[in-house]
């Protein structure tokens, strides 16, 4: 098998059990499929884009601003799900299309800047922790802490609030983590009705992701295979 077929033939799988899970709950709306390609070449991201891909995620910034730039010639979209260093946030604002992991305040100026510099509004979703209160957690904003941060981007020049991102906790059942997320995107979507997305699932829970109302899944080793355990 070439790594094209290979590429493709997980898509078909990931594609048809985004399909599953979104007929199961009965939703009538999409969900779009981001595929993280962290970690792999930039001849992957080639090859998915031929495959109908538009939609690509990464975490590092380096990684993904060198991937971005020999992939200046697709039509891809770059979200970027990673943790932000507020010296950082100018630079990932410069190639990304969306940024998924706003989890505090002092990134806000560094994305409009750079959104500004770039000369296109960026796409934000806050990051939410849904760890349990307390627990050392990994990424995310307390949902307490949510208004805020979408009062902040709302507030900025070059910044498009569109909704949430979030990643369900380890060791727990991701249903119930994902139900927690959709009482915090409720309460978001009252305040900022065009806040509606929810970028959740990722290759082993998007099906609980779906039923739970997501609309963008963010789809790694399902596609590409596993990750190298050390870099
Ligand atoms: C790596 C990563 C993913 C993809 O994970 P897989 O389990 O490989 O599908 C999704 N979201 C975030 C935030 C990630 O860092």
């Amino acid at each position: 098998m070439t790594r094209r077929e290979e590429l493709e033939a997980n898509l078909t799988r990931v594609r048809a059990r985004i399909e599953a899970a979104r007929a199961a709950a009965g939703r009538q709306d999409q969900v779009d499929l981001v595929v993280v390609t962290k970690f792999f070449p930039a001849a992957d991201v080639r090859l998915l884009a031929e495959l109908g891909v538009r939609r690509v995620g990464e975490n590092r910034h380096q990684e993904a601003e060198a991937k971005a730039a020999e992939c200046a010639d697709l039509d891809l979209v770059w979200h970027y799900i990673g943790g932000l260093q507020s010296n950082k946030a100018a630079a990932v604002a410069g190639y990304a299309g969306v940024v998924e992991s706003l989890d505090r305040l002092k990134l806000v100026r560094g994305l409009d800047r750079g959104a500004a510099e770039r000369g296109t509004p960026l796409e934000v979703l806050v990051q939410v922790s849904l760890d349990p209160p307390g627990a050392g957690h990994r990424a995310g904003a307390e949902p307490d802490d949510v208004p805020a941060l979408a009062e902040a981007v709302e507030a900025s020049e070059h910044l498009r609030l569109r909704g949430l991102m979030a990643v369900a906790p380890l060791g727990e059942d991701p249903a119930a983590a994902f139900a927690r997320l959709a009482e915090v995107r409720a309460r978001l979507v009252q305040d900022h009705p065009h806040a509606d997305r929810l970028s959740a699932g990722m290759s082993g829970d998007l099906d609980e992701a779906v039923a739970a109302g997501a609309t963008h899944v963010r789809v790694g080793s399902a596609i590409l295979g596993s990750r190298p355990a050390v870099r």
